[in-house]
């Protein structure tokens, strides 16, 4: 689904993301780690059109994301993201919420949207939801109607950055399961997170970065049994 070569990326004369090269197969689930400021987030803002980056590639599905404004849009289609902090439109319900890129960007009827938009709250359980506003739901339920509004507009590629690191403890479980359900589904998945128990359960590979760089690159198994590079031994240290 992601081919991602050589990316190279500044933010003016500070290096941010180095050599990047990463595939994500369909049906792939990675998990990234890695210490605060090694990048993760702007890897995966990258991929989903929010940032530039300045040498190497992205591609989705065969479509490169910044070479042209035409491309670019068409790949951006191709993902859904989930941010940290849901970002849900808070002077819309949680069904506008989901419903407003159907009927903006996909041109699809009230009726429509409303009908797909209600079957994908069901499928993050929060469809008794549906006519109130972000502003009166608990954080994790904020979350699944991000995680639904991504849904809707049918994505090859979920893409989630620290889904849960804003949740209290009771909250972080409904949302865990809710992506493990979606990964159980087939989805194709690129997850920054520090969920480890959620990584073993869920990840084909864990990717650890680190000062911008990749530094391990391995299935859950031995990446949490057996770390090669130092700072994944000590990063997970600081774990446990
Ligand atoms: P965290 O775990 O804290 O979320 P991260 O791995 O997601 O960290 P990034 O947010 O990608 O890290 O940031 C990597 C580095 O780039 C940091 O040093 C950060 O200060 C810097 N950075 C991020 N965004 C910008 C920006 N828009 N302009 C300049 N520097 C930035
Ligand atoms: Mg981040």
């Amino acid at each position: 689904v992601v081919r991602i070569d050589a990316l190279q990326k500044w933010y003016g004369a500070f290096h941010v993301l180095k050599d990047i090269s990463l595939t994500v197969p369909r049906g792939a689930r990675i998990v990234i780690c890695g210490p605060s400021g090694s990048g993760k987030s702007s890897l995966i803002r990258c991929v989903n059109g929010l940032e530039a980056y300045q040498q190497g590639t992205i591609d989705l599905e065969g479509v490169r994301l910044g070479e042209n404004a035409a491309q670019t849009t068409l790949a951006r289609r191709k993902t859904g993201m989930v941010f940290q902090s849901f970002n849900l439109f808070p002077h819309l319900t949680v069904l506008a919420n989901c419903t407003l890129a159907l009927r903006r960007v996909s041109g699809m009827a009230r009726g429509e949207a409303d009908e797909l938009a209600s079957q994908y709250l069901e499928k993050v359980r929060i469809p008794e939801q549906a006519h109130k506003y972000p502003g009166q739901l608990s954080g994790g339920q904020q979350q699944r109607v991000a995680i639904a509004r991504a849904l809707c507009m049918n994505p090859r590629l979920m893409l989630f950055d620290e889904p849960t690191s804003a949740l209290d403890p009771e909250m972080i479980k409904e949302v865990l399961d809710v992506i493990t359900g979606l990964a159980k589904d087939g989805m194709t998945m690129l997850c920054v997170t520090h969920e480890m128990g959620f990584a073993r359960e869920v990840a084909d590979e864990v990717v650890f970065m680190d000062h911008g760089s990749i530094v391990e690159k391995a299935p859950p198994d031995q990446f949490f049994s057996q770390p090669c590079h130092p700072r994944a031994r000590e990063f997970l240290n600081t774990l446990l």
